[in-house]
C-alpha cells in the first residue's frame, strides 16, 4: 500500500507540472495571439420572437491559429481571466466591436444593438466607465448602440459596487444586459433593485421547456416577472421551432439561437441589415 501511495503521488506530481506547463504555454500562446492580432469577432442575431425582425447582434470572439484552425472562447476565456490576458484581450474585444457597430450605423435601424460580453476582471476596473467613454468618442457612436451582457455572478461578486458601476453605464445610454440568466445564484428577488435593460435566459433552461413542466413554469415566471419590471427578455440557444412557439406563446420579446442563425462575420450581418 506504502508502494502505490508513493507511485500515485509521483503520478499526481507529474500530472501537476503537465497541468502548469500547459497552463503556461496557453499563456504564451495567447500573448503571441494578442501581438499578432489571431483574434476575430463573429457577431449573432437576436431576433424578435414574434416576427423574426433583427434587432441587434452579439459579438463573439474567435481565436483563429494561424494553421487555420480556430479555438472557441469556451477554451480560452476562463484561462485568461485567471492570468490577466482577459484585459488586453478585452479592449481588443471592445475596440473592434465599437467600431464595427460605428460601421453598420449607416444600414441598420436607429435602434439597432451590438452587444459585447464583459470580462469579470474588466468589470473590476475602476476606470472602466471613462474608458467605455472615451472609446465612444473615439469612434463617434453613440452610446445607446451598445449593450454590455454581465452574468449573474460578476453582480453577486459586490452587488453595492455592481449596480453603482451598471448606473453609471445606463446613465450613459450605454443597455445593460444580464447573461446566462438562472445558472448563478442570484435570486429573483435582486431582479427589482438591479438597473439593467434585458435578461438573457440561459439555454439549459431553454432546452427544456417542452419536455420539462418545471422549466417551463420557471421561464414563463422569469418573464413575467421581468415584464413588470420594464426588463426586456431574451431566450438564449433557441434551436427548434417548437420552442420559438413556446416562447412566443410566453411572450418572451427576443430570441437568440441557431433556429434563426449561427454567429456569423460582420460581412454577412451586412448584407442582412441591407436586404431586410
Ligand atoms: P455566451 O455569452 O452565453 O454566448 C452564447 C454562446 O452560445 C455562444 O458560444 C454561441 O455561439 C452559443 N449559441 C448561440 N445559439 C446557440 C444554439 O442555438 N445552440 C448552441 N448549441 N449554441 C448556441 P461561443 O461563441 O462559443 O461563446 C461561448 C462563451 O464564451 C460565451 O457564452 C461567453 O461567455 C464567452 N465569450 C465569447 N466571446 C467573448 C468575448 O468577446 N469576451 C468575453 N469576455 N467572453 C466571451
Ligand atoms: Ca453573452
Ligand atoms: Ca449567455
Ligand atoms: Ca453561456
Amino acid at each position: 500500500a506504502k508502494a502505490k501511495g508513493r507511485n500515485n503521488y509521483q503520478f499526481f506530481a507529474k500530472e501537476l507540472a503537465v497541468l502548469s506547463s500547459h497552463r503556461l504555454s496557453l499563456r504564451n500562446k495567447l500573448k503571441t495571439a494578442i501581438e499578432e492580432q489571431q483574434f476575430s469577432l463573429v457577431y449573432q442575431p437576436k431576433v424578435t420572437t414574434k416576427d423574426s425582425r433583427m434587432v441587434g447582434v452579439e459579438a463573439l470572439i474567435r481565436w483563429n491559429l494561424p494553421d487555420g484552425s480556430t479555438i472557441p472562447p469556451d477554451e480560452f476565456i476562463s484561462a485568461a481571466e485567471d492570468n490577466g490576458l482577459i484585459l488586453p484581450i478585452s479592449e481588443w474585444v471592445f475596440e473592434e466591436a465599437i467600431k464595427q457597430a460605428r460601421s453598420w450605423m449607416t444600414c441598420a435601424p436607429s435602434d439597432f444593438t451590438v452587444a459585447i460580453n464583459m470580462s469579470a476582471r474588466q468589470f473590476q476596473k475602476p476606470d472602466l466607465v471613462e474608458n467605455l467613454v472615451a472609446l465612444l468618442a473615439k469612434f463617434q457612436l453613440p452610446a445607446r448602440c451598445i449593450e454590455i451582457e454581465i452574468t449573474e455572478s460578476m453582480v453577486m461578486e459586490d452587488v453595492e459596487a455592481a449596480i453603482r458601476v451598471l448606473s453609471q453605464l445606463r446613465s450613459l445610454g450605454i443597455k445593460i444586459a444580464i447573461d446566462d440568466f438562472g445558472t448563478g445564484y442570484s435570486s429573483l428577488g435582486y431582479l427589482k433593485s438591479l438597473p439593467i435593460d434585458c435578461l438573457k435566459i440561459d439555454k439549459s433552461f431553454v432546452d427544456e421547456i417542452h419536455g420539462s413542466k418545471a422549466d417551463r413554469a420557471l421561464v414563463s415566471t422569469i418573464i413575467y416577472l421581468s415584464h413588470v419590471m420594464g426588463v426586456q427578455v431574451v431566450a438564449e440557444g433557441v434551436e427548434t421551432q417548437e420552442a420559438l412557439m413556446l416562447l412566443d406563446e410566453m411572450t418572451c420579446d427576443l430570441i437568440q439561437g441557431y433556429y434563426f442563425s449561427k454567429p456569423v462575420s460582420a460581412d454577412a450581418i451586412t448584407e442582412m441589415l441591407r436586404d431586410r
